[in-house]
């Protein structure tokens, strides 16, 4: 069922939908399908359901829609990337990054070194990247997009079976980052980094404190290079 055009939807059911709203409008205004054309529908759940359109009206479409089955690019690793808040689009660019390469939750922070502040429509516009972004790539679900406070977010790695904390200032260069298996919590700093006292507050959240080598990376290079690295190496990247 992939190429074909996926819309999000928070009711769905086996049997007539109609798809109105900004679904209805990207479907009918922007992407000019017609009744005959067939398309797929998600709930989030990481199934996708099979519909045709049945009608395209001034506000609505109907569709008629086929049995779901389970989305085959859904992620296998279960990821968390939680990161510092960054300033203009940066943030959103990790947002549709980390989506693709198949994290689950994303957290952001704002911590002692940060200079960008989260609003609730800067929020809802990331989960909006999010939902685009799993659209784009062919995922059926899209991950939660979340803030809290620096210490509250790292309390969620709580029960996750890796805890990595890249620290542009750790000295530790042996922790293998392919070696890995489980549930793996990521934690990437703001573009004005950790302070001591919050890699202190890692180790006794139990977050291994990792470098990713002698250059700096700007926080999105680090978000998008660690999260692909960690997919990797839990096999996500298999067929
Ligand atoms: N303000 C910091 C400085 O000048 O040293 C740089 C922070 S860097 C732009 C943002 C985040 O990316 C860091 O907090 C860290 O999480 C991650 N990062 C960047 N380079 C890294 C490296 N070489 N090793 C580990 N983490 C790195």
């Amino acid at each position: 069922m992939s190429g074909l055009r996926r819309f999000f939807v928070k009711e769905l059911s086996v049997g007539e939908l109609e798809l109105i709203g900004e679904e209805f409008n990207h479907a009918a205004n922007v992407l000019r399908l017609k009744t005959g054309e067939r398309l797929l529908l998600c709930n989030n759940t990481g199934v996708e359901y099979p519909a045709e359109i049945v009608s395209v009206e001034k506000k609505k479409m109907r569709l008629m829609v086929g049995e779901g089955l389970p989305c085959p690019n859904e992620p296998k690793a279960d990821i968390t990337l939680c990161c510092g808040y960054l300033k203009g689009d940066k943030t959103e660019l990790i947002v549709q990054k980390a989506t693709e390469l198949g994290v689950k939750n994303i957290i952001v922070f704002d911590s002692v070194f940060s200079s960008a502040y989260v609003s609730d429509n800067k929020m809802e516009r990331l989960t909006r990247v999010a939902e685009e972004s799993a659209k784009q790539c062919g995922r059926a679900t899209y991950p939660t997009v979340t803030y809290l406070p620096f210490q509250n977010a790292l309390e969620q790695a709580n029960g996750y079976e890796n805890k990595i904390f890249a620290c542009e200032f750790e000295s530790e260069k042996n922790f293998s980052l392919t070696e890995i298996s489980g549930s793996t919590f990521i934690v990437v700093g703001s573009e004005g980094g950790f302070s001591e006292e919050e890699r202190e507050y890692a180790l006794t959240c139990g977050f291994q404190s990792v470098s990713l080598g002698n250059r700096i990376l700007r926080a999105e290079t680090a978000c998008i290079a660690l999260v692909s690295v960690v997919a990797y190496g839990l096999g996500e990247w298999k067929r």
